[in-house]
């Protein structure tokens, strides 16, 4: 029996909430509180069990502390922005309660994508005897969990590592982010990083490309080699790996667009003057495009997010991937989102349930590739994102 907080009344916070409430014998007690409380509302009124929400600004570590000293959580759940990690992570602290994010600390004035913030918190963490679990979504979260479950049950060594995200939905909008605009803005529009012989390789945004047919008939899509997050903790918690790499799918309008607004400014993360007042150009652009919460009665297909690995066993090469399949519309009818957000809250709950059964704790700041991939990927199966294994003869995305 536990409570949690939950932060954050976006697209991803409205399904952790979801789950969190279809799971009482776990989370006995939610709170969701977030910056404007009547999105906390809407969400706590398409529940069937009654929860508590709060208005809180996550920015601030004193008002967030009193909250949390207030409610006396065992747990806070930051489906916020990840511009909140280290402010909720000094509150947690102040408060003594234990750490659960999907998304990496960021700078507001640079895209940076590294964990080295959150990881100079490991010796506070370890001293107040609290967890904190880094990337417990989707990509970075179950991606990572698939590797660390690939690594223990198929492999001696992992070698090479290609995490594949394909989004086959179509939400009828000719430019909509599925998730907060200003993150996936920033994250495709930064340049390629991918780890190759003991480094990472820079090259430019969107510039390699390759073709990709994802399994049981979802098609076959374009997908874009870019950087993301996981690639640096799943490197240093893999050190075997001789090659990493991300991929992502991309419809044509959305790179058009992307492209367009990109040229005139208006994915800038710098602020500039207009009239008097400073206006950061992405933020502007937030503010005028589909509120991503709301494109799941519109969204139909199927997302197909995996891992390929590659390594020995046995002193033989072998190809493994594992991946999950998800229907927009099947999220839809059971959480009234689309599965961009379901595939990162169900992750979440989950990390969240790990850590509040006992089977994640331990003192320190770790990312969830550390922890035993097992009870992980049961809960997967169970909890609404089942997965399948196959063996590979080959696969080549340089082709
Ligand atoms: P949204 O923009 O839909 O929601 C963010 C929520 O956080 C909003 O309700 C917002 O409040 C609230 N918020 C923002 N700032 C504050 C603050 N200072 N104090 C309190 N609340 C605040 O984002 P998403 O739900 O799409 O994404 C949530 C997180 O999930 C992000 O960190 C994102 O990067 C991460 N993510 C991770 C993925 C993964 O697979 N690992 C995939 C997709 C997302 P308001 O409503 O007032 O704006």
């Amino acid at each position: 029996m536990s409570k949690v907080v939950i932060i954050g009344a976006g697209g991803v916070g409205g399904v952790v909430t979801h789950k969190c409430a279809q799971l009482p014998e776990v989370f006995s007690e939610i709170v969701l509180a977030s910056r404007t409380e009547k999105k906390c509302k809407a969400i706590a009124a398409q529940l069937e069990r009654p929860i508590k929400t709060a208005q809180v600004d996550a920015d601030n570590v004193a008002e967030l502390t009193t909250l949390l000293e207030q409610e006396k959580p065992d747990l806070v759940i930051n489906v916020a922005l990840p511009y909140q990690d280290l402010t909720i992570m000094d509150a947690c602290l102040a408060a003594g309660v234990d750490y659960l994010d999907t998304a990496n600390y960021e700078p507001l004035d640079t895209a940076k994508f590294e964990y080295k913030w959150q990881w100079a918190y490991q010796d506070k963490f370890k001293q107040a005897g609290l967890t904190a679990l880094l990337g417990s979504g989707f990509d970075p979260g179950a991606t990572n969990v698939f590797t660390a479950y690939i690594a223990k049950h198929y492999f001696d060594e992992i070698h090479e590592l290609d995490i594949i995200d394909v989004n086959g939905g179509d939400h009828g909008y000719p430019f909509a982010t599925n998730f907060n605009p200003e993150i996936n803005i920033r994250e495709v529009t930064a340049e390629c990083r991918h780890w190759e012989n003991d480094n990472f390789v820079t090259t430019p945004a969107m510039s390699k490309k390759a073709s990709f047919t994802c399994p049981e008939q979802v098609g076959t899509y374009s997908i874009y080699r870019m950087y993301h997050e996981e690639l640096e903790s799943l490197t240093k918690h893999f050190p075997t790996l001789k090659r990493a790499q991300f991929w992502m799918s991309f419809g044509e309008s959305y790179l058009k667009h992307l492209e367009v607004l990109g040229n005139v400014g208006m994915t800038g993360i710098e602020p500039i003057e207009f009239q008097g007042q400073q206006i950061v150009p992405i933020q502007f652009l937030k503010a005028l495009l589909p509120d991503p919460s709301t494109l799941g009665p519109r969204t139909k297909g199927k997302t197909c997010i995996g891992v390929v690995v590659k390594g020995i066993k046995e002193g033989k090469e072998k190809i493994v991937y594992l991946y999950n399949i998800k229907d927009h519309q099947d999220c839809y009818q059971e959480v009234q989102s689309q599965a961009i957000s379901y595939t990162t809250g169900v992750p979440a709950m989950i990390g969240a349930k790990m850590m509040l059964e006992g089977k994640w704790k331990q003192p320190g700041v770790w990312n969830i590739e550390q922890f035993d991939p097992d009870p992980f990927m049961e809960d997967m199966n169970k909890y609404g994102l089942p997965w399948k294994v196959v063996e590979l003869d080959s696969f080549d995305l340089d082709g």
